[in-house]
């Protein structure tokens, strides 16, 4: 079997945005924070949480259409960091991104081919007949034809739309994409189109995925691994079975739970109560403790570091949930929600 390579490797990456105008009023919302993880070449790395975790902005970190505050980013072992413009602009070619809303990354004032052929023009790669074949082609590989390239993006269904997003994507041959909730407006039938064709063309180019979802059941459809996360920090990152079957982390039993029919039994639900907290103002020691039903008191006081509990597994959790060890008792007054810490045990 070949070695797997890592082409994508985050490293301590962390991303605050400043908020607010007046002197006054300025803040930083850390959106990312700390996260270092591995994306191997044709694998798909799924990241899943709640609106506000972050997802979206690590996915534009890892292309570096955003700078990090700090922590590295390195492509096929080049530190994006460390390139010049012209040579960030040559290893873009390799690194894509398909978004949320096709129409509104589709200019209505193009025709269909010159959509497909921006990134081609844009880095010279071919013009005339063999940029018109090259085009005819892509079209027809994700289930348009030739003859939809003289048409105008809002002539197109929501689907197609995305499958033309798709080829936009794949003109410039890439190696890895960023999937930015791809399938997230789409119906559930067109959902299901637009996954097997991201899938059949990973398989056809090798492609590496990082797919960027709200929906744990659509994360767990696609992914090979999956990275939970919270309030812009990974609290669980494993493979996608083992995550499935053996979540650690509270968090990722809740999203389970919501979700039964792929994951958990009836004990181990977890029922997720109120919101995720403002990033502006995290909640001290671990952030998920406010809605963390085996919350004491330590948990309170001390951020969990994310820390390796199996084979490519790991939980940033004082008590991950598949550990043996018991949580201590909660103290008296303290809200615990649903279930005593000693239920904590399979
Ligand atoms: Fe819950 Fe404590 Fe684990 Fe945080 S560290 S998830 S509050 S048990």
């Amino acid at each position: 079997m070949s070695e797997r390579h890592a082409l994508v490797q985050a490293r301590g990456l962390s991303r605050f945005f400043v908020t607010g105008r007046s002197r006054w009023s300025r803040g930083l919302l850390p959106a990312v924070r700390e996260i270092s993880l591995e994306i191997q070449e044709g694998e798909t790395l799924g990241v899943v949480g709640e609106s506000g975790s972050g997802k979206s902005t690590l996915g534009r970190l890892l292309l570096r259409l955003l700078v990090p505050t700090s922590g590295q980013v390195l492509f096929d072992g080049h530190d994006l960091a460390q390139l010049s413009r012209s040579e960030l602009q040559r290893l873009r070619r390799q690194m894509q991104i398909v978004f949320q809303d096709p129409a509104g990354s589709l200019d209505p004032r193009f025709r269909v081919r010159d959509l497909v052929a921006e990134g081609i023009d844009i880095h010279g790669l071919a013009s005339g007949a063999e940029r018109s074949r090259i085009v005819d082609r892509l079209l027809e590989e994700v289930g348009l034809s030739a003859a939809h390239g003289g048409r105008f993006s809002h002539e197109f269904s929501g689907g197609q739309r995305q499958r033309i997003g798709i080829a936009r994507a794949l003109a410039v041959s890439p190696r890895f994409v960023v999937l930015d909730e791809p399938v997230s407006a789409l119906d559930v039938s067109v959902q299901a189109q637009v996954l097997n064709l991201l899938a059949d063309l990973q398989a056809d180019r090798r492609l590496a995925y990082f797919f960027v979802a709200h929906d744990l059941r659509v994360v767990a459809h696609f992914s090979s691994r999956i990275a939970v996360l919270y309030l812009g920090r990974i609290v669980e990152l494993a493979d996608r079975d083992v995550l499935l079957d053996r979540p650690g982390h509270p968090y990722t039993q809740s999203l389970l739970s919501a979700v039964a029919e792929i994951g958990t039994t009836d004990e181990s639900r977890i029922r997720l109560s109120g919101e995720i907290p403002s990033p502006m103002e995290p909640p001290s020691g671990c952030a998920f403790h406010p809605r963390c039903p085996y919350a004491v008191d330590r948990c309170r006081q001390e951020e969990p570091q994310l820390a390796r509990t199996g084979e490519g597994h790991a939980i940033a959790c004082h008590f991950p949930l598949e550990s043996s060890s018991v949580a201590p008792e909660p103290t008296t007054g303290q809200d615990v929600g649903e279930k005593e810490p000693e239920e904590r045990s399979r």
